[in-house]
């Protein structure tokens, strides 16, 4: 890899336990295996996937959070991970109240863009290939200064009845951050989550899924996996914790098609 600009995507959906930081954790995991400079940015101030990469809470600060209020440099919250080519700049729980610490602030919206690229040229973030920004279940401040920063969004979709229940609210989110602040903003894709073969539901979601939103859906599915959600807990992500599971084939699987579609994203 070559020292040119990071792609950066936004993992962001309005609703929780939907898959999102399972997707950050695993899918950085998979695409710093095949070599690329990987930093994960936990901008949910839940912090569960600083936890999930067994970061104590006194392993933190810096934070995003300092980050956000603009007191330090990007260099100075990212840290390595035990895996290589893999680094983390977590979040803490402070976090839920930058928006307002930032109240009457200028550059709101802007300040992971600001941290990122200090003007239009000048790129902080050139030692990486890929940027993963995990985002809060909310379209809040930080979701907004997540898509204010990335290339496109990465939407996880758990299948379930109600899937694309909130989508046209994210996609209409997103356009209005493409008009106000970020115009190159795309839709990187839809990744269905927590599929499950044994039920006849989530056959059905995926069909729907995909009738209505055609190639932006991924062909990787991620399937229900025990081995995906018992990871956490050890601190390690599920392709370490378990490198044969289904889960951790399937994002391995999600890498590949993440890198084959890269910049053709549309929407
Ligand atoms: P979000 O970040 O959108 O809130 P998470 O990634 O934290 O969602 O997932 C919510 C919960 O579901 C977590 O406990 C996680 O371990 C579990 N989980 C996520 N994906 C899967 C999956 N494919 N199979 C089984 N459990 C999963
Ligand atoms: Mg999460």
């Amino acid at each position: 890899m070559t020292d040119k600009a990071p792609h950066i995507v936004a993992i962001a959906n309005q609703k929780g336990g939907v898959g999102k930081t399972t997707t950050a954790i695993n899918l950085a995991t998979a695409l710093a295996a095949t070599g690329r400079r990987t930093l994960l940015i936990d901008l949910d101030p839940q912090g569960n996937a600083s936890t999930g990469l067994g970061f104590e809470a006194s392993q933190r600060k810096p934070s995003t959070y300092e980050l956000m209020l603009g007191d330090v440099s990007l260099e100075s919250v990212t840290r390595p991970t035990a895996i290589p080519n893999f680094s983390l700049a977590p979040s803490i729980v402070d976090l839920s109240g930058v928006d307002v610490d930032l109240a009457g602030r200028p550059n709101r919206s802007q300040r992971l863009r600001n941290a990122i690229f200090p003007s239009e040229t000048a790129s902080l973030a050139n030692g990486y290939d890929e940027i993963l920004i995990d985002c809060p279940p909310s379209l809040n401040l930080l979701t907004v200064n997540a898509m204010a920063a990335a290339h496109a969004v990465l939407v996880p979709l758990q299948c379930e009845f109600f899937a694309l229940e909130g989508l046209s609210q994210l996609l209409n989110t997103i356009e209005r951050v493409r008009r106000n602040l970020n115009p190159r903003l795309a839709v990187e894709g839809i990744v269905l989550t927590m599929y499950d073969r044994r039920n006849n539901l989530s056959s059905q979601v995926e069909a729907d899924v995909r009738e209505a939103l055609g190639a932006l859906v991924y062909e990787t599915v991620i399937p229900r996996n025990v081995r995906l959600s018992e990871a956490p807990s050890h601190g390690v992500p599920a392709l370490i914790y378990d490198q044969v599971c289904a889960g951790s084939q399937a994002y391995q699987f999600l890498a590949a098609e993440f890198i084959r579609r890269k910049g053709k994203a549309s929407v």
